[in-house]
């Protein structure tokens, strides 16, 4: 079988992220923090053109660069110098690897620029930061040896900042390089921490039973999901999707703009990122809440429909396209697959083509309707589209005899996802019969 979660890296660890608010405890706190970000978005500019010039030179070697410990060093500390200094090498790299697949999408970026403002951005070296887990988290960062002197932060002091949030790891045996940015869109400082956990220091979980579930992945219905024990989740995505299309649609505004032979701005990518990280948000929220949902439901083994062979049957061209853009399928169930881990659970991928048109009461697929989210069939029967697809795919995997509960439906409210009242799929019918399983 395919391995699912490209996370996990050897037998005896596996690799996870933390991610957290952080808070500065004074305006002083915070312009220090500012400056430092700041700071490394200059610096990275700065790398960032030498290398752009040196590429467009073919007596010059874009690796070959100047050093700026000299004059970033009093500010960042000569670890987080180099740090930038590598992410920029690896960001070139992946261009070069890129562009001999004739996949690059331009050179990499700058991190905005003097006159509109920078991204606020830095990398911190694993040895240069500590995190204290407890009642009142602590992160701590080194910043150079001239902010400290301004700031009156001593010799060996580092910039202490209070980390607001939950992380899922707080113990682990290495932690990795810190990314630290702020946020635009939540006016947040935020922090990535990955880090790497042993299995000596984190027991897998064993699935409290063998039931089992199937998936059906869309973009208005991100997930619906039917279980061998009669559960049913349906997760909405109308409003994430239709966002999604918004920023898609200004992205294209946007472009228009440009001028002849410039393919991105600053903007426009600021856009994709956004996009990106609110997409990403949401999946990752979405795979723990139904893993930990299935995992409470006894359930080992979770299916997942290859959607293209999903959208082949009844979707449109530019629907398929636009739900394979949004929803990153491959990436969404690498997500839930290592989410699926920490459970002893597994993931599974079954690319036989199934409708979702068939009638679980009949068994015809020609002449059910489907309109909106209800599927109709002249035998009587009336569901909710997405959901009957899972049923009917659950059935083609395994053996279903329990009788379908009320479905649980669960909205996104940009930080979690919480269950709603199931409504009518569809206001034209009054009396929706959902899917019922038991023949
Ligand atoms: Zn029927």
């Amino acid at each position: 079988m395919e391995q699912l979660c490209v996370l996990r890296y050897d037998q005896q660890s596996m690799k996870r992220a933390n991610t957290f608010d952080v808070i500065p405890q004074s305006d002083e706190d915070e312009e220090l923090l500012r400056r430092l970000l700041d700071a490394s978005a200059a610096l990275w500019n700065e790398i960032n053109y030498e290398r752009r010039e040196h590429y467009a030179d073919p007596n010059r070697d874009v690796w070959d660069i100047s050093e700026y410990r000299g004059r970033y060093g009093g500010t960042l500390g000569a670890s987080t110098v180099q740090q930038i200094e590598r992410k920029n090498r690896e960001a070139w790299r992946s261009f070069f690897s890129l562009k001999k697949k004739d996949e690059a999408n331009g050179m990499p970026g700058y991190w905005g620029n003097s006159e509109d403002g920078r991204e606020l951005r830095t990398y911190i070296r694993n040895t240069s930061y500590s995190v204290k887990w407890g009642e009142y988290s602590r992160l701590e960062i080194l910043v150079g040896k001239d902010l400290k002197d301004e700031y009156g932060l001593g010799h060996r002091e580092r910039l202490r900042l209070e980390v607001r949030g939950d992380p899922n790891w707080k113990e682990y045996d290495k932690q990795g390089r810190l990314e630290l940015f702020y946020d635009e869109q939540t006016q947040r400082f935020r922090a990535f921490q990955p880090v790497t956990i042993s299995e000596d220091h984190f027991r897998l979980a064993q699935p409290l039973a063998s039931e089992e579930a199937a998936l059906d992945i869309g973009a208005n219905n991100l997930v619906a999901c039917t279980t061998t024990t009669g559960k049913q989740y349906l997760y909405e995505g109308r409003d994430l999707f239709e966002r999604f299309r918004e920023t898609t649609r200004e992205i294209a505004r946007l472009q228009s703009l440009l001028e002849e032979g410039r393919y991105s701005s600053h903007r426009i990518r600021r856009l994709y990122d956004r996009r990106t990280k609110r997409r990403d948000h949401a999946q990752d929220a979405l795979s723990r809440d139904l893993i930990e949902r299935l995992y409470d439901e006894g359930v080992s083994t979770v299916y997942v429909g290859a959607l293209t062979d999903v959208l082949d049957t009844h979707w449109s061209v530019e629907t398929n396209a636009k739900t394979h853009n949004f929803w990153a399928f491959r990436a969404f169930v690498n997500r839930l697959a290592c989410t699926a881990e920490e459970y002893g659970m597994s993931v599974e991928v079954r690319s036989e083509a199934w409708t979702s048109q068939e009638c679980p009461n009949c068994g015809s697929t020609e002449d059910t309707t489907r309109h909106r989210d209800t599927l109709t069939c002249p035998c009587g029967f009336e569901g909710h589209a997405d959901l009957t697809a899972s049923v009917t795919f659950l059935r083609r995997q395994t053996t279903v005899t329990r009788s379908m509960a009320r479905p649980v439906c669960l909205k996104w409210d940009d930080h979690d996802w919480s269950e709603s009242p199931y409504s009518v799929p569809n206001e034209e019918h009054t009396n929706p019969q959902v899917a019922s399983v038991g023949r």
